[in-house]
């Protein structure tokens, strides 16, 4: 019976996805990030035919050569891969899949919900009310900004990206212009999206700029200090992709400085650390990586993590194998 290594606690929807397929499934008893010795310490007899990794695993070289010879597949619990030695993969032999589009929605839906928090100064008004500071009713108490009519830059036009600027356009009305290395003609027409030549012409032009690239050595600090510099003024920064792509410490320096008005991050260059300076500045939304944390998105992503498995054990390409 063919034998599988889950990471760490996932939804059951995948695990019996698993069992139904007749495998045999053994999980890390402990609900936590298993550290590179403890996951070699678990791999070290080779005895299992495929592993189920999540984003917050460092699958290098080692923990590939220590899954054995046995191993097929690591299926990673994500949508992002920058976690996996692809290359050291490749040359092994040991598949990867990722789980692309099925938290597409999730994913475009917390962008938004980040999007409205920081133009509406939600966060904001939230810790003002419960400092007490709410007396009554005032014109020019928090004012924040629309976002309908607004223009919206989205760099990185892919499975997220497309949604994002789809709930941009018809949901709020916004104009939305995008740059992608790869240019999607028929989105364009479908919702009126313009596109951008270059990533500087979005942040030039955009009132609310997110980012939905993959984390690549192409994309680490896209977003540096002297892009930020080209933002308007009153424009806001959005990032639901990956923390390094954008440089912490000159968004810090930005904020405070009011380079721009504000920006909202669900993930972080260093994370689990979040930039101290960030921590205390009012303009900024923090959320702890939680863009695909809904029960259904998990849920879909676990079922996908166990197909890709199931489809390589039965010596079939898995739907999301990462070339
Ligand atoms: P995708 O592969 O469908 O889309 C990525 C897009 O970026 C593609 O259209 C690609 O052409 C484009 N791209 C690549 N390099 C580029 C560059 N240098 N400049 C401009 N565009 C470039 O991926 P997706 O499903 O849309 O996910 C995007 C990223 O979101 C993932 O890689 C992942 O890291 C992140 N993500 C985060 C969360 C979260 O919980 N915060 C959840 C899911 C995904």
């Amino acid at each position: 019976m063919p034998k599988i290594f889950v990471t760490r606690k996932i939804p059951e929807a995948g695990i019996n996805k698993l069992h139904d397929a007749g495998f045999e499934v053994e999980m890390n008893p402990v609900d936590k990030v298993l550290s590179k010795e403890e996951l070699l310490h678990y791999l070290k007899d080779g005895e299992y035919d495929a592993v189920l990794s999540l984003l917050t695993d460092k699958i290098d070289a080692d923990v590939l050569k220590g899954a054995g010879q046995k191993c097929k597949i690591f299926a990673n619990y994500a949508v992002g891969f920058d976690n996996v030695d692809l290359i050291e993969a490749k040359k092994i032999g040991i598949m990867i899949t990722n789980t692309p589009g099925v938290v597409s929605n999730t994913v475009a839906e917390h962008t938004f919900a980040l999007m409205l928090a920081i133009a509406h100064r939600v966060s904001e008004g939230d810790r003002f009310s419960r400092a007490g500071k709410y007396h009554g009713w005032e014109p020019m108490m928090l004012l924040g900004t629309d976002l309908s009519g607004k223009t919206l830059g989205v760099i990185g036009l892919g499975h997220i990206g497309s949604r994002v600027a789809y709930y941009g356009k018809k949901g709020f009305d916004m104009n939305v212009i995008y740059y992608d290395i790869k240019r999607n003609n028929e989105f364009e027409k479908e919702i009126g999206a313009i596109f951008s030549e270059t990533p500087e012409d979005v942040l030039k032009k955009s009132d609310f700029v997110s980012i939905h690239v993959p984390l690549m050595d192409s994309t680490k600090h896209l977003i540096n200090a002297d892009r930020l510099k080209m933002m308007k003024r009153d424009a806001y920064l959005v990032n639901t992709s990956r923390g390094p792509i954008i440089d912490e410490k000159a968004l810090a320096d930005a904020l405070r400085n009011k380079i721009i008005r504000g920006a909202a991050i669900d993930v972080f260059e260093h994370e689990p650390a979040i930039e101290p300076e960030l921590m205390k500045l009012e303009n900024v939304i923090l959320t702890p990586h939680i863009a695909s944390a809904t029960e259904e998105a998990r849920d879909k992503m676990a079922v996908l993590a166990a197909e890709n498995i199931i489809a390589a054990l039965e010596g079939k390409r898995p739907p999301n194998l990462v070339e």
